[in-house]
């Protein structure tokens, strides 16, 4: 959606690309319905420029940009009624349903005109079968519920918990298909199951060995290979049952089933126990701070740019409060503070104004910059750096960061 076009591959992720079609500008092949022919000639004409994954090989338009595909307005009436295609259709339905428990939960993502749908639902009557597609048809239809909304998989896995996720040539149509499908996989772990999907998608493998290049028009931005197909669900983490090809070798499909490992889970825990823990300790050593403004002996905090800039700028130390800030960088002298504007002065300022206290915010640093204020003879009452939510005593405190050559306690 950003209009940027796409810089990774949408189905490994892969940022290096080959040059592989230049297709010039074109209008939207599909869904523009020009109402005349002086309407059709004048349609806006969008780049082509399709590249190919080094990686897995997938191909994609990098100058597409979603905005430019009107999907609000214009449905993508992709179904045709041939008789292939509908034996297919009917040989898949029964494959699927010979997949899952006898009261099925199916979930379809991009239902169209839920015809699919509501197929599974009166060969196999008792299911729910969910759909969900923002530009669908909508509304309950006895065990068929229609929602014109998006997947999205946060919510809706813990929701339904889905036997079976349906997505029949939907993932071509999104930025990111591989960060749709890992996203599906964490929730699947976070609901403690595992996901089954079948997918279906166009297969290009033919385009190089035939030069074809009908394929390749604005709206099919995205066009899976059989290895990128592949690469997809490896990137996922996907555990693949079947992948075949369908429709003499022009369609791709696959049944697999998502989860994410447990360990992902692990990480998201400690972020939220870190991002927790920094809320708190924002508001805290906002407090002790506030505590050391008002001592007379006075406060200087050590370093004006970088890891300090960060301290003053997360803790909201002000000019006012905090007028005092020194560097051992003679560089930075006369420079300011970004955000608070301090005036960085030299270190040896302390030797003449000398203080109570002196906050160093890089702790790793804190050892090197107490060895020279003893070198300087500057010696403030204490020294303290941020740690675990509290601003310590460097000598004196708990901490992990150690003066080189002197026994941690
Ligand atoms: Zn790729």
């Amino acid at each position: 959606m950003s209009g940027r076009g796409i810089d990774a591959c949408p189905a490994c992720g892969h940022r290096v690309a080959a040059p592989f079609f230049d297709g010039g500008e074109q209008p939207l092949a599909t869904l523009a319905w020009p109402a005349s022919g002086a309407q059709a000639r004048e349609l806006e004409r969008l780049p082509l420029d399709f590249v190919q994954c080094v990686s897995c090989t997938h191909v994609y338009n990098r100058a597409f940009d979603y905005a430019r595909v009107p999907y609000t307005t214009k449905p993508n009436l992709m179904f045709n009624r041939g008789a292939a295609w509908s034996t297919f259709i009917g040989e898949l339905q029964a494959r699927i349903l010979a997949g899952v428990p006898a009261r099925p939960v199916v979930v379809e993502i991009g239902h169209g005109d839920a015809s699919f749908l509501a197929g599974l639902a009166r060969m196999r009557p008792g299911g729910r079968y969910v759909g969900f597609d923002p530009h669908g048809a909508s509304g309950v239809h006895g065990d068929v519920e229609l929602r014109a909304r998006l997947f999205e998989p946060a919510l809706h896995v813990a929701e339904l918990k889905p036997d079976l996720l349906v997505a029949r040539h939907v993932l071509e149509h999104f930025e990111s298909p591989v960060a749709f499908l890992q996203s599906i996989a964490y929730h699947a772990a976070g609901a403690g199951r595992e996901v089954r999907a079948y997918v279906e998608v166009p297969c290009v493998d033919r385009l190089q060995p035939t030069a074809r290049t009908v394929d390749l028009y604005y709206e099919h931005s995205s066009q899976f290979t059989t290895r990128s197909l592949e690469a997809m669900f490896a990137a996922c983490g996907a555990r693949v049952e079947s992948l075949a090809h369908a429709y003499d070798g022009e369609v791709l499909t696959a049944f697999v089933a998502l989860r994410a490992p447990d360990a992902h889970l692990e990480v998201a825990a400690a972020s939220a126990r870190y991002r927790e823990a920094t809320r708190r300790s924002r508001e805290a050593i906002a407090a002790r701070l506030d505590a050391l403004a008002r001592d007379p002996g006075g406060v200087a905090i050590w370093g004006g740019t970088g890891k300090s800039a960060a301290f003053m700028a997360r803790y909201g130390c002000d000019a006012a409060r905090f007028p005092l800030v020194v560097d051992s960088d003679a560089s930075k002298v006369g420079t300011f503070v970004p955000g608070t504007g301090q005036e960085i002065r030299f270190r040896d300022w302390l030797k003449d104004h000398p203080v109570a206290t002196v906050i160093v915010p890089p702790q790793w640093r804190a050892a090197d910059i107490v060895r020279e204020m003893r070198r300087e003879a500057i010696v403030p009452a204490s020294v303290l750096i941020e740690h675990d939510g509290d601003l310590v005593d460097f000598l004196a405190g708990a901490h992990p960061y150690r003066m080189p050559g002197e026994a941690a306690d």
